[in-house]
C-alpha cells in the first residue's frame, strides 16, 4: 500500500468508535438495568454513577456489544486480573480504595462467550 493511501486510512479510524456520548447516555443504563443494578461479582447494590461497565473480552475481541458488557463495582473491577488495570490498581492502592494485599483478592472470569 502506497503511504499516501495509509495516511487517509488512519485519518478515517475514530469515525469506527462509538462515540463517548451515546455510550454513556444508552449503554451504561441498559447494562446496568439488565445486571439488576449491581455488581455481577459481589452483588452490591450500584447506583448508576457508580457502577462500572466492564468488557468482559477486552483488546480486539471485545467489541461493545451487549453480551460482552457487565456490571462491576468499583473495587471488583480494579481487582479483575487484567495487566491493562495496572495503572488503576496504583491509583486504588493510593487513595486506599483496595488493601495492600490486593493480590490474593484478584479474580478471573474464565467465562467463554
Ligand atoms: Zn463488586
Amino acid at each position: 500500500m502506497k503511504l499516501k493511501n495509509l495516511r487517509i486510512e488512519l485519518v478515517n479510524l475514530p469515525h469506527i468508535r462509538t462515540p463517548v456520548e451515546i455510550w454513556r447516555q444508552n449503554i451504561r443504563p441498559i447494562i446496568w438495568k439488565r445486571d439488576n443494578k449491581e455488581c455481577t461479582k459481589c452483588k452490591i447494590k450500584l447506583k448508576l454513577n457508580e457502577c462500572h461497565i466492564d468488557h468482559i473480552k477486552s483488546g480486539k475481541l471485545g467489541k461493545n456489544k451487549f453480551i460482552n458488557l457487565r456490571t462491576l463495582c468499583q473495587r471488583c473491577h480494579i481487582l479483575r486480573a487484567d495487566h491493562r488495570h495496572q495503572g488503576m490498581i496504583d491509583n486504588a492502592l493510593k487513595k486506599g480504595l483496595i488493601p495492600p494485599n490486593w493480590r490474593e483478592l484478584v479474580w478471573e472470569d474464565e467465562t467463554e462467550l
